[in-house]
């Protein structure tokens, strides 16, 4: 368990829990911050390696969890970038997106937009086609089976030079139709979104939206948010709490009617405030558009939408019309057009009504 997850707010009788573990378990969601390599498990390391003749330096799955021990954002990603060399083929690709749709069905989830981070794929020789295959064939065979509709998003890795994500993106525009978006992920120290500007202005002239991570308490957090905001005019911002300590910004995100993809799991306090403050808690009462998700679950304790929701709505004392409030921002932050949105609202207002 990480630090912060211990909760101000007062202890749910055991029948209070259960009944608000059935609401959020039932509840229309969405969720737009969930990087799909960050959903590759243990267990699945061990058959992809397997299946790809690749010898892991674990025991097994029990030993390979026991050294995900994390302190910081670069000790996580040391963790998380080792873990992807096991997926090689079209097929692995299909098969993580394929396991994180079907799990985030069966949790309510109707739709979601997944970051992917082809950089770190393309150094291993696999090619874009088999990356985007792959989850593509996912999404579709997901959406018939399952009824969960999906996007996807190509995310720079900001701490890799502009040259390999420009790369990157070259690599994609030829099979923009696959993608909804690009993002901006993985270290963000000395790594400005400004460092990107071309590439998401390649992006824009190709038809797709752009988003970008503002990482809790990171250097120049304020600055970020602003060239974000006012510089590169993101579609979304992901995380984004340390907004909260600037009324100007917070006022200029709402006059945008901007859109945050907080995830309580890893940025859930603001440790620069003093006192420190809640993120979820802080920004629903600045009355900012805020939206929750998994971010990288299967190195979280394997906690996936509904825990994160369960665990947050104790956190931060959320109420049942708060809930309901955090997946109708989800919704209208869809990337899709009003139509489908409205489709989805009318599941969310239905469900608020069954409950009421
Ligand atoms: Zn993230």
């Amino acid at each position: 368990m990480l630090p912060g997850w211990a909760s101000a707010a007062p202890r749910p009788t055991p029948d209070a829990k259960a009944d608000i573990t059935r609401f959020i378990a039932a509840m229309p969601k969405a969720e737009y911050h969930v990087h799909l390599e960050g959903t590759l498990e243990a267990e699945m390391k061990f058959a992809l390696a397997a299946r790809n003749g690749l010898k892991l330096p674990f025991a097994d799955v029990a030993a390979m969890k026991r050294s995900y021990i994390y302190h910081d954002l670069p000790s996580f990603l040391a963790i998380y970038y080792d873990g992807m060399k096991v997926l090689l083929t079209e097929q692995d690709f299909y098969d993580l997106a394929y396991a994180y749709l079907a799990k985030a069905a069966s949790q309510t989830v109707l739709y979601t937009e997944m970051f992917f981070d082809p950089q770190e794929h393309l150094k291993r020789g696999v090619p874009m086609a088999a990356v985007i295959g792959g989850i593509t064939r996912a999404r579709v065979d997901a959406e018939r089976a399952l009824g969960i509709q999906s996007q996807l998003i190509l995310c720079f890795v900001r701490d890799s030079s502009a040259e390999s994500a420009m790369a990157a993106l070259d690599a994609a525009l030829p099979l923009k139709q696959y993608l909804v978006g690009v993002g901006l992920d993985s270290d963000e120290k000395g790594n400005p979104p400004e460092k990107f500007a071309a590439h998401f202005a390649k992006a824009r002239a190709a038809g797709l939206k752009v988003t970008a991570h503002c990482d809790v308490d990171q250097d120049d957090t304020l600055a970020h948010l602003r060239t974000a905001i006012v510089d590169l005019k993101v579609d979304r911002i992901d995380h984004g709490g340390n907004i909260l300590q600037s009324p100007e910004l917070v006022a200029l995100a709402k006059q945008r009617n901007l859109y945050f993809t907080v995830c309580p799991t890893f940025s859930g306090t603001l440790r620069t405030s003093t006192p420190p403050v809640d993120v979820l808690r802080g920004m629903i009462d600045a009355g900012l558009n805020v939206t929750v998700s998994s971010d990288d679950p299967a190195y979280m304790g394997s906690e996936y939408l509904n825990t994160v929701l369960v665990r947050a709505q104790t956190r931060s004392a959320l109420t049942r019309a708060e809930l309901i409030g955090l997946e109708r921002n989800a919704f209208n932050a869809a990337w899709l057009p009003a139509n489908r949105k409205a489709a989805y609202l009318a599941k969310l207002d239905a469900f608020a009504r069954a409950w009421s």
